[in-house]
């Protein structure tokens, strides 16, 4: 149990040493998402450097005379090849720090950093480059362009950055990821939510990001698409590497995490250790969340 679930204060990054062979086996050679890996359970002990951190951030949103402070001196990390969930109540300061995360936004004080670079100062076209080259996206809304087809909408961001010469081959394992073979050439409005859903994780993974983030992805699916979703993210982090960070409300979709950090009120308030589970039970995650009593 002390191993499982750490109250803030006394906790470190949750380091792998599958995650250490994953990410080296990633930067080696392109992931091939159809090559199936064991599941290894996590262990701790080999450390390597976070690819992802918060330091003492806080976020404060002025309205008018009205100060919304949304983060509160958040410090996390995300170890490489992790899937990381951030969990809370609506209004809790979830969408803020994933956003602070990607440098979609800077924080008021405090850095985040990613892969060893402050990025919370960075200009505004730095921190275009650094989203386009190095985070992948996936929001509630899906986002596709309805007039393109599914590996049109997937191939979108070499239409923006550089292709690389494997691009359509990258294309290819992305959609074998998400399951969506033999469907390259329907148009948004000829796919389920779920599909759709899918297309947009695809197109997040394609330029092959050292992070995807995701918030709320499965807000407008119904249980079965959710759990395809999820099991897509799932695959891309455990045969492929990915670092995930997760936004939800939902215990069955955060059960899917290694490590789940929960937010309330703008600090995060628990770290439950879940470790890799191919079985992703979200029994073990509510148990513990009643244990503190949330
Ligand atoms: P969550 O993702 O957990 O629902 P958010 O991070 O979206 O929470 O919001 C945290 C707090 O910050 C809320 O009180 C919200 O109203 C406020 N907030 C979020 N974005 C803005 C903004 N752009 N301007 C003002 N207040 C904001």
């Amino acid at each position: 149990m002390a191993g499982l679930l750490r109250r803030r204060g006394n906790a470190t990054p949750g380091v792998m040493p599958f995650a250490a062979t994953l990410e080296r086996e990633r930067l080696a050679a392109p992931p091939t998402w159809s090559a199936l890996r064991p599941t290894t359970p996590p262990t701790s002990g080999v450390r390597m450097p976070p690819i992802l951190e918060a330091r003492d951030v806080t976020k404060v949103y002025a309205l008018g005379k009205t100060r919304v402070e949304a983060l509160r001196a958040v410090t996390m990390s995300v170890a490489p090849g992790e899937f990381v969930a951030l969990m809370g109540p609506s209004g809790s300061g979830k969408s803020t720090l994933l956003q602070l995360l990607g440098g979609l936004d800077r924080p008021t004080t405090g850095e985040v950093v990613f892969e060893g670079r402050d990025i919370s100062r960075l200009s505004d076209g730095q921190a275009t480059k650094l989203r386009r080259e190095r985070t992948g996206y996936v929001f509630q809304a899906f986002n596709l362009i309805p007039l393109l087809n599914v590996r049109e909408n997937i191939a979108l961001p070499f239409t923006i950055a550089k292709a690389p010469k494997d691009w359509k081959e990258r294309v290819r394992q992305v959609i074998d990821l998400v399951e969506l073979t033999g469907k390259e050439r329907h148009r948004p409005d000829q796919l389920s939510a779920g599909e759709q859903q899918r297309v947009a994780v695809a197109r997040a993974l394609v330029t092959r990001p050292s992070v995807l983030l995701a918030d709320e992805p499965t807000g407008n699916l119904d249980y079965t698409n959710s759990g395809e979703l999820l099991d897509a993210l799932w695959r891309s982090c455990d045969q492929g590497g990915q670092t995930i960070v997760l936004v939800t409300h939902d215990a069955r979709a955060a059960a899917y995490a290694d490590r789940v950090l929960v937010i309330g009120d703008g600090r995060i308030q628990e770290e439950i250790e879940l470790g890799r589970r191919p079985d992703h039970s979200a029994a073990v995650l509510i148990e513990r969340l009643a244990q503190v009593g949330l």
